[in-house]
């Protein structure tokens, strides 16, 4: 059995943070540490998978319920266009194996995709 991952203790009110946006199976975060001017965290309730490979091979009804989640975050937060980013392992900068997608938008002037 895992350790619980800080997004499921902060869905559990086990770690304090503001719980933006809900839906059925998701629920949308800020990001603490951001690096855009809107910087936000799309997350599935359950745990139950570690990256995006796995959650689209397992639910992809649930994948899709985060691209809309993000996409209403973004309408509400960013004007509607957005970057949506999921870092799939530790050398692609993954370090919560809780799968997230981060919301990027507002302005996003610079012409890279990473570093
Ligand atoms: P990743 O590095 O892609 O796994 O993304 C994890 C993200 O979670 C990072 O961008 C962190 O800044 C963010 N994060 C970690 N702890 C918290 C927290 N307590 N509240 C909000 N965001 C967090």
């Amino acid at each position: 059995m895992r350790e619980p991952s800080i997004f499921t203790r902060i869905l559990e009110g086990e770690i304090p943070s503001e719980i933006i946006a809900e839906t059925e199976n998701a629920f949308a975060i800020r990001d603490i540490h951001p690096q855009a001017p809107v910087h936000l965290l799309v997350i599935p309730k359950s745990a139950d998978y570690r990256n995006v490979v796995e959650l689209a091979a397992g639910d992809p009804d649930l994948l899709a319920e985060l691209v809309g989640l993000a996409n209403t975050l973004a309408m509400e937060h960013a004007g509607g266009d957005f970057r949506l980013v999921f870092n799939t392992g530790p050398d692609a900068g993954q370090t919560v194996f809780h799968v997230h997608a981060h919301v990027l938008g507002g302005r996003l002037e610079e012409k890279t995709l990473g570093a």
